[in-house]
């Protein structure tokens, strides 16, 4: 086992991005890691805002044509090997924010967030449940204990 695969055994540190979206889901992943009640930093799970010490990137909203370049920059600031969780409906496929169409994108938004960056695990709900995060934590985590 390499030394990365070594210390995300150890601990798994999450940058949480929001990309558009009315914050919902945004809440709810803090409350996952944070709240007494779920209490991920239990399982050595922990945000962290700098995309230099990311393992999983969590991607909210639908992708504002605003977000679309500080998403895939902060994407590449995340060192490999790493993981992106998309999370909420407006992630997934644009939820509340397709036009009036209902297509996607739109005039202002160029999401979901797989045509912006690749996706590793996809967490449905408006808003998610901080139970379903942690799940599609766990189902990107071989990903990253495989990597060396
Ligand atoms: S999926 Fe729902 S709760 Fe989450 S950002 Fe979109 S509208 Fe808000």
């Amino acid at each position: 086992m390499g030394l990365k695969s070594y210390s995300r055994g150890k601990a798994i540190h999450l940058m949480l991005v929001y990309t558009g979206g009315c914050n919902g889901c945004d809440i709810e992943i803090v409350n996952c890691v944070l709240s007494p009640k779920f209490d991920a930093e239990q399982y050595n799970v922990f945000l962290t805002w700098n995309p230099r010490e990311a393992d999983v990137l969590v991607v909210t909203g639908p992708v504002t044509k605003l977000n679309k370049k500080p998403l895939e920059k902060i994407y590449e600031a995340i060192p490999n090997p790493k993981a992106v969780v998309a999370a909420g409906s407006c992630a997934l496929m644009g939820g509340v924010y397709k036009n009036i169409h209902g297509d996607i994108p739109s005039e202002e938004i160029c999401g979901p967030v797989e045509n912006v960056i690749p996706v590793d695990a996809k967490v449905p709900g408006c808003a998610v449940r901080p139970q379903d995060i942690l799940a599609g934590v766990v189902s990107a985590l071989p990903k990253l204990l495989n990597a060396d």
